[in-house]
């Protein structure tokens, strides 16, 4: 019997925004810097260590999706910084709450996917603020 090679799995990966990706911002500070600067706002933006690295070591199979507390008010500045540094990402999500985040997931069987093992889907990776992406993983599997 000739065995199938497992294949890999594509991942979602649900990404924080400030603290995670961009040095920490508050939502009263973008306020002040939009005001300031303008159309120039997104310069003030800084990506934090590892995380081009990071996404240049990302499957270009996997999907981004940025959750955030910034206000959607914050939506141009914000994805001009992100084009600004060649981040890919498919969606953002402005506006949900700064507490915990919580991802529910179930487990795949072995019966109904090419690993032939129970899948477990749901991971949760917390940072130290602003201390960058060398530590992140790009495979959970
Ligand atoms: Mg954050």
């Amino acid at each position: 019997m000739i065995q199938q090679k497992p294949e890999k799995l594509d991942q979602t990966w649900f990404l924080d925004i400030d603290g995670t990706i961009f040095k920490n911002k508050s939502n009263l500070e973008l306020d002040r810097i939009i005001k300031k600067d303008k159309y120039k706002s997104y310069l003030s933006e800084e990506l934090l260590e590892g995380v081009k690295a990071w996404f240049q070591k990302l499957s270009p199979k996997d999907i981004v999706i940025f959750v955030t507390a910034r206000e959607k008010r914050h939506s141009a500045h914000t994805e001009k910084a992100l084009r600004k540094f060649g981040i890919k990402y498919k969606q953002i999500i402005y506006g949900i709450n700064a507490g915990p985040r919580v991802l529910i997931n179930d487990i795949k069987p072995a019966d109904s996917n090419p690993m032939n093992r129970d899948i477990e889907t749901a991971f949760s990776v917390n940072l130290k603020r602003d201390a960058g992406f060398n530590k992140v993983p790009v495979c959970f599997l």
